[in-house]
């Protein structure tokens, strides 16, 4: 019996454990479902929200200290829609690139998320050929990625045969209202002048549509520049590429900055990028209008790395500190190897490491903040 009531209570005792044991298991399995269930909704709605290739930053150069928090990009020139205006702008040594499926959206979206760009500039040419076509992409993205990019319209002024006339701009903007927030990079390829009456009808159209200007003027533009910022005082300037220019030709260095402090000092609009002087266009004269492979950038640039910091340092981390509300942080990529993964990863470990040598104070701002502003705080 002792036996047997021992038996009988091992028997309860094994069904209890079975028991206990189901119990265990239905309260095991139910907590792995919610959690699992929490894990997938979690990644679910991380999707939503974030982009899908996660950041990673792996500097190559070792040129600490590096900025390691946001960065938006306010410069930054899309491929074409049209892939004639490619062909037509690689012929004549502008090498826009055309979106296919290697430099798609998607890809940029990625190439974004890696590096930590989280918005950007994008600037979308625009010719007398398709400019529908142009549009039509600029909202694809628009819809695939909203917020990654603020449209610029981008008029080319290249030659007569090319250039939109200003009644297709006007017809882009008011067709797409509120779309496009900026006009430019405004340059005149073709030898205009920026008080030339054709730049002048598209700052009005900036003035009626509330469009930011991108504008970069050349060495013989800075008297046009004063008298266009005074004249349209309520339009906002965002200029480029006129501080410190190496003249072609007689290779004359021209020192603009104090030029453009002073621009800056006396002018309430005006706002100004800075890219980086890194050689990522080319360094040689045989260079000029191409694409150079980024076999051939990619040594040349990491060689070139620790000279431009140093400078780019010296010439223009005093005035943006002194300024620091006035200057963006821009990439000017455009060619095709602009957007190699490796190519595009070092011009922003150059941005990372020139921010990381500006006062603590001053980082975000140029990094993003004061792009964001620009934007009217969206
Ligand atoms: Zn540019």
């Amino acid at each position: 019996m002792k036996v047997l009531c021992s038996q009988g209570v091992g028997v309860y005792s094994i069904r209890d454990r079975i028991y206990n044991l189901k119990m265990n298991k239905t309260a095991f399995t139910s907590i792995v479902l919610v959690v699992v269930f929490a894990g997938v909704a979690a990644g679910v709605l991380y999707k939503k929200s974030a982009n899908e290739c996660p950041r990673f930053f792996s500097p190559v150069m070792a040129a600490e200290p590096y900025y390691e928090g946001e960065l938006f990009d306010a410069h930054l020139h899309l491929p074409t829609a049209v892939k004639a205006v490619s062909t037509v702008a690689i012929r004549i040594g502008i090498p826009v690139p055309a979106w296919d499926d290697e430099l798609s959206l998607e890809y940029l979206h990625c190439l974004f998320g890696e590096e930590g760009v989280s918005r950007a500039y994008g600037f979308h040419v625009l010719t007398r050929y398709f400019p529908s076509l142009e549009v039509k992409k600029a909202k694809e993205m628009d819809k695939k990625y909203p917020g990654m990019i603020t449209h610029f319209l981008m008029p080319t002024m290249i030659g007569p045969n090319i250039n939109p006339d200003v009644s297709t701009v006007r017809k882009v903007l008011a067709e797409n209202p509120g779309f496009f927030r900026g006009l430019g990079e405004l340059k005149t390829y073709d030898g205009k002048k920026l008080d030339d009456p054709y730049v002048l009808s598209l700052i009005d159209l900036a003035r009626e549509y509330k469009l930011i200007v991108m504008m970069h003027p050349f060495n013989e533009h800075k008297a046009a520049v004063e008298k266009i910022v005074r004249q349209y005082h309520d339009v906002t300037f965002l200029f480029h590429g006129i501080d410190y220019v190496k003249e072609e030709g007689e290779g004359d260095i021209r020192d603009n900055r104090d030029w453009l402090k002073n621009l800056i000092a006396n002018n309430d609009n005006v706002y100004y990028s800075l890219e980086g002087r890194l050689p990522f266009y080319g360094w040689l004269r045989e260079h000029k209008g191409e694409a150079v492979p980024k076999e051939k950038l990619l040594p040349y640039v990491k060689s070139q790395f620790d000279i431009y910091l140093k400078e780019d340092t010296e010439l223009f981390k005093k005035m943006i500190e002194a300024y620091p509300d006035r200057f963006l942080r821009g990439t000017d990529r455009m060619h095709r190897p602009h957007f190699d993964r490796e190519l595009s990863a070092l011009i922003v470990e150059y941005s990372r490491a020139f921010i990381g040598r500006l006062a603590p104070s001053v980082q975000e701002k140029y990094a993003h903040e004061n792009a964001e502003k620009l934007l009217g705080k969206e």
